[in-house]
């Protein structure tokens, strides 16, 4: 397995400094698994700005929420009967109902929280297990009715800077048989990581990163967490690994919870480092043939400039899909690490 660093150094002229020449780093890291590239470079990053949530939550009520809970019953759609006889799946305080704008046959939306905006930090564990589980109930009523499901899919993104129309914290859940290009790579190159090896990438991945130990962070019961090498975020990811779990399905309500209990660790890191928005994706394999564990990856998300509303997606990853990053990943490690250390992992 290879972690492979293209290191670089521009020469220039510092304005800054007189015009003293200065040579300034940057890296090329190409992802073990896929061969896929990504650039680690602008380091300065700058100070995180305090954004005002308050504002924010003003402005998204101005015209009313249709996830508060005196319009979700009235404004949202219904499952047909088969599917559910209740109309929605709802578990604590999260419900499933369909997309009004689906993305594939079977796509849905998961409500998280009662609460129109909850700070990254207040969100309990037992909020986001909650959604998480009654999205896979979701998607075993599916399975039921339609004998398939393909991949499902679980996807987050909170808060607008991260992507959602919507504040009200809520998932886009949907099965589909196109994952997408990035997880259709990822499998493709784990069957081939089998064929050559006989071994599952995932499982040699994990052995490596305990024994670099730079990137990876510890574990919450039956969940591993590290953070990748090559990250898809301009802040940084972290990715969840599911031992031995090949599809949304093999997930059990016991994963689910070691799940969330390593995820509010990182919500908590959020809080500490003004960090507001993210994206949660899960990446299942459809069974075992796709030789995938399954894994999901919370990734920052953020503005580059508040004042003038500037998203942290640029040309370099919009048109050269090129995952850009101004932070170390083992420097991103290094301090989240404490996080999953401080506390016990029940
Ligand atoms: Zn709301």
């Amino acid at each position: 397995m290879r972690f492979e660093r293209i290191p670089r150094e521009t020469r220039l002229l510092d304005p800054r400094n007189d015009y003293a020449p200065i040579t300034i780093p940057s890296e090329i890291r190409l992802d073990p698994l896929t061969g896929f590239s990504g650039r680690i470079a602008h380091f300065a990053g700058g100070q995180r700005p305090v954004l005002d949530l308050d504002a924010l939550n003003a402005a998204s009520l101005a015209h009313g929420c249709p996830f508060c809970p005196e319009a979700i019953l009235r404004v949202t759609p219904k499952f047909p009967a088969d599917i559910c006889p209740e109309g929605r799946f709802s578990r604590g305080e999260a419900l499933v109902f369909p997309n009004l704008s689906p993305y594939d046959a079977h796509s849905a939306v998961t409500v998280v929280t009662q609460a129109h905006l909850v700070r990254p930090e207040n969100f309990s564990a037992q909020q986001w297990e909650d959604a998480l589980n009654v999205s896979i109930e979701y998607f075993s009523q599916v399975r039921r009715v339609e004998r398939h499901i393909a991949y499902g899919l679980i996807a987050a993104n909170y808060m607008p800077m991260a992507g959602a129309s919507l504040v009200h914290p809520h998932l886009q859940i949907y099965s589909t048989e196109r994952p997408g290009n990035w997880l259709q790579g990822q499998i493709e190159a784990a069957r081939q990581y089998y064929q050559n090896t006989g071994r599952i990438f995932w499982e040699d991945l994990l052995k490596e990163e305990k024994a670099q130990g730079e990137r990876y962070l510890g574990r919450t019961e039956s969940v591993e967490w590290v953070v990748p090498f090559v990250p898809l975020s301009f802040i940084g990811d972290i990715e969840a690994l599911f031992p031995h779990r090949f599809s949304i399905l093999e997930l059990t309500t016991e994963d689910i919870h070691d799940f969330c209990q390593g995820l509010i660790r990182i919500l908590s890191y959020m809080g500490d480092t003004h960090l507001y928005s993210f994206n949660i994706g899960f990446f299942p394999g459809q069974s075992m043939d796709d030789r995938t564990w399954v894994h999901a990856r919370v990734s920052f998300r953020g503005t580059v400039n508040p004042t003038l509303h500037s998203p942290d997606v640029s040309s370099i990853r919009q048109l050269y899909d090129d995952p850009f990053t101004t932070l170390y990943p083992e420097e991103l490690a290094a301090e989240l690490r404490p996080y999953f250390q401080s506390r016990d992992s029940s």
